[in-house]
C-alpha cells in the first residue's frame, strides 16, 4: 500500500468513528508512523510504506479512534512560537491560552529584567514561550505532578532557556520561596460535576488533576491568588486563566486579596478567559 492510499483508508476509519478531523489526523499520524515531516509525504504519497510502518500507523488510527488526542500519540503540540513535548501527565497547551501569553508580553513590553513564577507549570508552554521571547526573565515553575516537572525541563532544555528557570515539586499552599515581579498561573478550574460532559477526548484521556477545580470550580483558584498576593512584589502583575463563567467572583476574589484589575479578556470563542491585575 502506498502512503496516500494507508492515509485515505486512516481517515476513512476515523470518519466511521464520528472523529473531526478525520483527514488531518490520518495525515498527522502517518508523519508519526514513517518519522517524516509532512512535506516529505505530499512529495512521497505515492512511494509504498514498510510493513513496519504501516502496523504502527494502523495501531496510532486504532487509538485515535478510540478518542485518544492526537497531541498525546505524536507526543509533540505546537503553541505560540515553539513546539512543545507533551504527555498523558500535562495537558494540552491549548490556542485560548496563547492570550494569556500576549497579555502577558503587552503587559511587559518595556521590563527588561523580570522575576517571573509560573503555578501549576505543566508542560511550560506559558513560562517557557515567554523566557524564549525575552532573553533577560528569569523563571519559576512549580507543579504537584513530578512527572510534569520532568516534561517542563525537557521542553526548556529544547527551548534553550532552561539555565534561567527553576523548578520545584510542591503544593501551592507549601510553597513559601522568593518574590516575583510577575505571577502567572493557569490552575484547574472545571467544576468537579461537570468534568465527565467535557468533550471525550478530554474527559477520558487528559489529566484530572490539571483540569479538577472542586465542586464550584473555584477551589485551586482561590488557593492560587492567596498564595500569589503573599509571593508578588508591590506593583507586581498577576495574570490568571479562568473559566467562562468565573469572572465576576474571580475578581471579587483578587480584590479581597489586595489585586487592582487591569482588565479581563476574551478567548478566540468569546469567552472570558484571561484576568490581569496589579498587587497594590
Ligand atoms: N481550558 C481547559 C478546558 O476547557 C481547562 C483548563 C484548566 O482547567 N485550567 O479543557
Amino acid at each position: 500500500m502506498n502512503i496516500q492510499s494507508a492515509i485515505i483508508k486512516g481517515a476513512k476509519t476515523l470518519e466511521k468513528k464520528l472523529i473531526l478531523s478525520p483527514y488531518l489526523d490520518s495525515e498527522i499520524l502517518m508523519t508519526k508512523a514513517i518519522n517524516k515531516d509532512k512535506k516529505f509525504i505530499l512529495i512521497n504519497a505515492d512511494k509504498n510504506i514498510k510493513e513496519k510502518d504501516l502496523n504502527f500507523f494502523q495501531k496510532l488510527i486504532g487509538e485515535r479512534s478510540k478518542g485518544k488526542p492526537v497531541a498525546y500519540l505524536t507526543n509533540k503540540k505546537f503553541f505560540w512560537n515553539s513546539e512543545f513535548i507533551v504527555t498523558e501527565d500535562t495537558l494540552i497547551p491549548r490556542p485560548d491560552t496563547e492570550i494569556i501569553v500576549e497579555n502577558i508580553l503587552n503587559l511587559t513590553k518595556y521590563k527588561t529584567n523580570l522575576n517571573i513564577l509560573d503555578i501549576g507549570v505543566g508542560s511550560g508552554c506559558i513560562l517557557l514561550s515567554i523566557l524564549k521571547e525575552r532573553k533577560y526573565y528569569r523563571g519559576t515553575g512549580i507543579d504537584i505532578s513530578k512527572n510534569c516537572l520532568k516534561i517542563t525541563k525537557i521542553n526548556a532544555i529544547d527551548l534553550e532557556v532552561n539555565s534561567r528557570l527553576k523548578l520545584y515539586k510542591t503544593n501551592v499552599d507549601k510553597f513559601t520561596l522568593g518574590k516575583y515581579d510577575l505571577i502567572v498561573s493557569n490552575p484547574p478550574y472545571i467544576k468537579r460535576h461537570i468534568l465527565k460532559y467535557l468533550d471525550k477526548d478530554v474527559a477520558e484521556f487528559e489529566p484530572k488533576l490539571a483540569l479538577d477545580g472542586g465542586i464550584d470550580g473555584l477551589s485551586e483558584i482561590r488557593k492560587v491568588i492567596k498564595k500569589s498576593s503573599e509571593l508578588i512584589k508591590k506593583n507586581g502583575i498577576f495574570i490568571l486563566e479562568i473559566g467562562f463563567d468565573q469572572k465576576n467572583k474571580v475578581i471579587n476574589i483578587l480584590k479581597k486579596e489586595g489585586f487592582y484589575i487591569i482588565s479581563a479578556l476574551k478567548d478566540l470563542a468569546k469567552n472570558d478567559r484571561c484576568i490581569s491585575c496589579i498587587k497594590i
